[in-house]
């Protein structure tokens, strides 16, 4: 009982059950392909807003895992551009799938270790740094390779990669803020609002 879309003249029956992307940061989990290891929707949206895509900025997303943050960067304007770096070859694949269901097969992926895999890349405007946080060096490196006013953001879950930030705060100044999310869950027969691990982030 949908009502036909009139597209362009041409009359199409609209599928109840269709995906559809919609314009704001922060899509749902599922519409990605991911092994668990994908930065959550809500995070992600806040993440997206810090990092503060610009049209035709570069993005390198270290750490890329189900590539969703770089995706998104990309969704942002037809002139964006990101380079995913993923250690491992199961995800890289993934990502590249991803890239390609979400209409944005320009990302590229480069399956490699940071900080190795750094320095051969083409410079940045933007660095996200979602994986590998305890490396020390990626922040080195990321911040010699950004020109004056970039700008580098890293989300971390971990004592070890908030030790980094805390450490990068301060030395070099930025912003630090931990981001907590709940959702409601089945608890029995009943239900209760069940906390993510919370992410730190610097800017
Ligand atoms: N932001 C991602 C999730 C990141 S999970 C998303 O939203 O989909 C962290 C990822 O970093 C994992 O896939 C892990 O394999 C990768 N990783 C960890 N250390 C790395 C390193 N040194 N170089 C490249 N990738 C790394």
């Amino acid at each position: 009982d949908v009502d036909p879309l009139n597209l362009m003249g041409i009359e199409i029956e609209a599928d109840p059950g269709a995906k559809m992307i919609p314009l704001s940061s922060g899509l749902e989990d599922d519409l990605f392909e991911h092994d668990g290891q994908i930065t959550k929707r809500e995070i992600r949206a806040v993440t997206l807003s810090t990092l503060a895509p610009h049209p035709g900025e570069l993005l390198w997303d270290i750490g890329g895992g189900a590539g969703s943050v770089a995706v998104e960067w990309m969704l942002h304007h037809p002139a964006n551009r990101a380079i995913v770096i993923e250690k491992n070859p199961l995800r890289a694949a993934r990502i590249a799938r991803n890239a390609l269901n979400l209409g944005v097969p320009g990302l590229k992926i480069v399956e490699g270790t940071a900080p190795d895999a750094l320095p051969e890349l083409e410079r940045p405007d933007v660095v996200f740094i979602g994986g590998g946080l305890a490396q020390v060096d990626i922040f080195t490196q990321a911040r010699a390779a950004l020109p004056v006013g970039g700008r580098l953001v890293a989300n971390a879950v971990t004592l070890e990669g908030e030790a980094v930030l805390s450490a990068q705060y301060t030395r070099y100044g930025g912003t630090l803020t931990r981001i907590g999310v709940e959702r409601l869950d089945a608890v029995g027969g009943l239900h209760a609002f069940r906390p993510a691990m919370r992410v730190t982030q610097y800017a």
